[in-house]
This record gives C-alpha cells, sequence and structure tokens, in this order.
C-alpha cells in the first residue's frame, strides 16, 4: 500500500515509522520538505539506536528508510492508498489541509487527531464516508493501542478497512465513540491537567506530584514528565477543545498550563517544559 502521513511531527514521523516498518512506500508531508526531512532524520536516528541495541539489522533499517518519501506538497499524495493526518492540533488548520486535498477516490482519509470532532473534520472533506479517526499513541513504535473513531457519516466498509489497516500495522484496535477527546484521553487529559493545578497551587513539587503518581498509584510516568513527553501546547489544545465542545469548566486550562505555552516551553520537543530537558538527564524546572 502507498500511505501519506500529514505531519512530521512527533506523532507522524511515529504513523511514517511504523507504515514504513511494516512495508508500505510512505510519502511523509511537512509545511516545507525541510521540516518534512527532519522528520525522516528523527526516523533515523531511532533506527540507528534500535540497530545498535542489536534489536533491527542494518539492511531492515535501509530498507525501512528507503521507503519514506519526505514532500512538502499534498499534490504527492494522489496514488496514496490511504492518507493520515497528524499536524499540529487545530480544528481550522486540519479543515484546511483536509478540504484542499485531491486523493484517488478509492483513498481512506484519517486524522490522528486527539480530541476534534471526527465529524466536523470530515465536512470538510470530499469523502465523509471514507474518512474516520486513528488515534494513535506517544510514541507510535512502542505503543500498542490506536483509537478507531467513526464520524456520524463513516461507512462499516471503511470501518473494516481501517480496522484491517491498523491491524496490519501491528497494533490493537479499540473502537470509541465520536466524543470530545474519544476514550483514552477523555480520562488522561483531565488527569494531567489536574496535576498541573496542584502544582500551580503549591500542594506539592514537580518531583513529589510526579513521584506521587508513579508510587502511589503505579503509573510507569508521573503526570508531569508525561505532559512533557505530549508535548504541552497539545494538552492545552486538547483541554480547549474539551471546554468548548461541553462546556463544561471542568475541563479548563490550568493556568500555569496556558503560561507556559504562553512562554514557548512545550516539554521535551523544545527543551522545557516541567522538566529541562537541555541537560544528561531532565531536571525540575520548578
Ligand atoms: P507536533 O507539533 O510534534 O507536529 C505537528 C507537525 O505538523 C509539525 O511538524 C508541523 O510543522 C506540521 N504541520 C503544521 N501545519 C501543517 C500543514 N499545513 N501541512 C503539513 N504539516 C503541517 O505535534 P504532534 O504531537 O505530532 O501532534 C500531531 C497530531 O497528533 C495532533 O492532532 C495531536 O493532537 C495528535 N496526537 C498527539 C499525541 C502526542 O502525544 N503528542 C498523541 C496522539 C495524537
Amino acid at each position: 500500500m502507498r500511505i501519506g502521513v500529514i505531519g512530521a511531527g512527533i506523532m507522524g514521523s511515529g504513523i511514517a515509522q511504523v507504515a514504513a516498518g511494516a512495508g508500505h512506500d510512505v510519502t511523509l508531508i511537512d509545511v516545507a520538505r525541510d521540516r518534512a526531512e527532519k522528520g525522516k532524520a528523527g526516523i533515523a536516528r531511532a533506527l540507528e539506536r534500535q540497530v545498535a541495541k542489536g534489536s533491527l539489522d542494518q539492511a531492515a533499517a535501509e530498507a525501512l528508510l528507503g521507503r519514506i518519501d519526505p514532500q512538502a506538497e499534498t499534490s504527492t499524495l494522489a496514488t496514496a492508498d490511504a492518507v493520515i493526518e497528524a499536524a499540529t492540533e487545530n480544528e481550522e488548520l486540519k479543515r484546511k489541509i483536509l478540504s484542499g486535498l485531491a486523493l484517488a477516490p478509492h483513498a481512506l482519509l484519517a486524522t490522528n487527531t486527539s480530541s476534534i470532532s471526527i465529524t466536523w473534520l470530515a465536512a470538510a472533506t470530499d469523502r465523509p464516508d471514507r474518512f474516520l479517526g486513528l488515534h494513535f499513541f506517544n510514541p507510535v513504535p512502542v505503543m500498542k493501542l490506536v483509537e478507531i473513531i467513526p464520524g456520524l457519516a463513516t461507512s462499516a466498509e471503511t470501518l473494516a478497512t481501517a480496522r484491517a489497516l491498523v491491524e496490519g500495522l501491528g497494533k490493537t484496535a479499540i473502537v470509541a465513540k465520536d466524543s470530545p477527546s474519544f476514550i483514552v484521553n477523555r480520562v488522561l487529559c483531565p488527569m494531567l491537567n489536574e496535576a498541573i493545578f496542584a502544582l500551580g497551587e503549591g500542594v506539592g513539587t514537580v518531583e513529589d506530584i510526579d513521584a506521587g503518581l508513579r508510587l502511589g498509584a503505579n503509573h510507569p510516568m508521573g503526570p508531569l514528565a508525561l505532559a512533557d513527553f505530549v508535548g504541552l501546547d497539545t494538552l492545552h489544545a486538547i483541554m480547549l477543545v474539551m471546554q468548548k465542545a461541553t462546556g463544561d469548566p471542568k475541563y479548563r486550562p490550568a493556568p500555569l498550563l496556558s503560561k507556559y505555552v504562553e512562554a514557548g516551553w512545550f516539554g521535551r520537543k523544545s527543551g522545557r517544559g516541567f522538566y529541562d530537558y537541555r541537560g544528561d538527564k531532565p531536571v525540575p524546572t520548578l
């Protein structure tokens, strides 16, 4: 299959890596060619680490990379059998990208949005029946789950095609209703946001809040480290979508989260969030 991935950031790169690893040809798109190439270079580094550990052989890594074609124009997706949009979590941006595509009639079109209404995004496309949400988790090569979210107009055939695609990538699919943030983020993101409220109110330090949830609730990562990993801009955007979609003030972003986003402190990807990642090991910033 030829798979198009739009957005070569954390998620788009991960999806491209997994799709190419499953033997698909991948076109990886970003706003400019160098951004798409940067995404591919990140994949190359991840594969090098696997080769060094002995979990992947050099020839397989080279073959995988050879199947990823970085591009800047969505016109290069005309021959794709499936396209997964994984650009920045912004409703208007996503609707603009999706409405501007000219895909083959049979092509499946999916979005990796974390929170935005699938039905609303579908309405911007020329194929609401062949459109759905495919919500991958971070880091994509490691995380087993994909949420499949049919919109109001998604056909049963599209759902079946998507399930086969996801399983072919070695992932486990669950189906979620088209409700703000679907299943996992509906539960997870308010918890991460609450940890930031607690930090802002001085209930505990960064280290104590993270140790609390790791050791007291058996979470593999503390909520502040996980928020940094997700991207604070993305978490902020998700909370705003939940607040707007439900009208429920319980979903308002924590003031400290908004401040960090205003400062451009987006977490791991920008080098600083609740931890500083610029040294040898992460150091709490508060
Ligand atoms: P990111 O900031 O790492 O990457 C977004 C990429 O989209 C950037 O490289 C940006 O240049 C690109 N982009 C912006 N406008 C574009 C356009 N018009 N055309 C092509 N590319 C464009 O963000 P991310 O974490 O990869 O998130 C991407 C999507 O995946 C979002 O919808 C997010 O909600 C979702 N998601 C994120 C996570 C996570 O943990 N980060 C998990 C699941 C889903």
